[in-house]
């Protein structure tokens, strides 16, 4: 198997190489597909197995595929439980999608709002962030998430974890109900099977 196999864009391809990868790692040539063709995913990966790029190549081609429908609305979600994971999430989002026309920002807290709010208010498209920032800022009405078509939980069983099931609930209540939803978790417990089924709509499941 290798990357060209999956139905990526050139311009996705190109910086996918640059990294000096070709093969897909497991989770990678398993889930890219399934969240190309549109599917809800439930998938059980730990960190260093190449999950990010399990749903960020997806995701990056799945909005290069969609003309945009407002040009101020975010469009793509990522939630992590921890500013590093938010930050290490952003930055391949901008790796893999530096081709693409496409802006991201980094949401989380600890740090002032000013510089986030700004980013926030110039229009992004894909929204990577831990979730008491987010709903700061959602509060301050700097974000709008009702255009939000792609929904991503990374390490939700660490969000369950360190508590974050209210503020997960209160950031899924501003999303639409239509919506592409995928979660990663590296544990399949009984909490996560609970959240999943309240979130995910006929899901794939995928276990490396
Ligand atoms: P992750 O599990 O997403 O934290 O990724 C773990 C590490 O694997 C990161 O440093 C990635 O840059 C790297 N990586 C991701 N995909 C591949 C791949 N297909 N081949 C080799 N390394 C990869």
């Amino acid at each position: 198997m290798h990357f060209t196999d999956l139905g990526l864009s050139a311009d996705i391809l190109r910086a996918v190489s640059e990294q000096g990868y070709d093969t897909p790692t497991p989770i990678q040539a398993q889930a890219i597909p399934v969240v190309l063709q549109g599917h809800d995913l439930m998938a059980a990966a730990q960190t260093g197995t190449g999950k990010t790029a399990g749903f960020t190549l997806p995701v990056l081609q799945l909005l290069s595929n969609r003309p945009a429908p407002s040009r101020t609305k975010p469009r793509v979600l990522v939630l992590t439980p921890t500013r590093e994971l938010a930050a290490q999430v952003e930055d391949s989002v901008r790796t893999y999608g530096k081709y693409l026309p496409l802006k991201s920002a980094v949401i989380y807290g600890g740090v002032g709002m000013a510089p986030q709010t700004k980013a926030l208010r110039s229009g992004v498209d894909i929204i990577v962030a831990t979730p008491g920032r987010l709903l700061d800022h959602v509060g301050e009405k700097n974000v709008d998430l009702s255009g939000i078509e792609i929904f991503i939980l990374d390490e939700a069983d660490r969000m369950l974890d360190m508590g974050f099931i209210h503020d997960i609930r209160r950031v899924t209540a501003l999303l639409p109900k239509k919506k592409q939803t995928l979660m990663f978790s590296a544990t399949f417990s009984d909490e996560i099977r609970t959240l999943a089924s309240s979130y995910l709509h006929n899901p794939q499941q995928v276990e490396v």
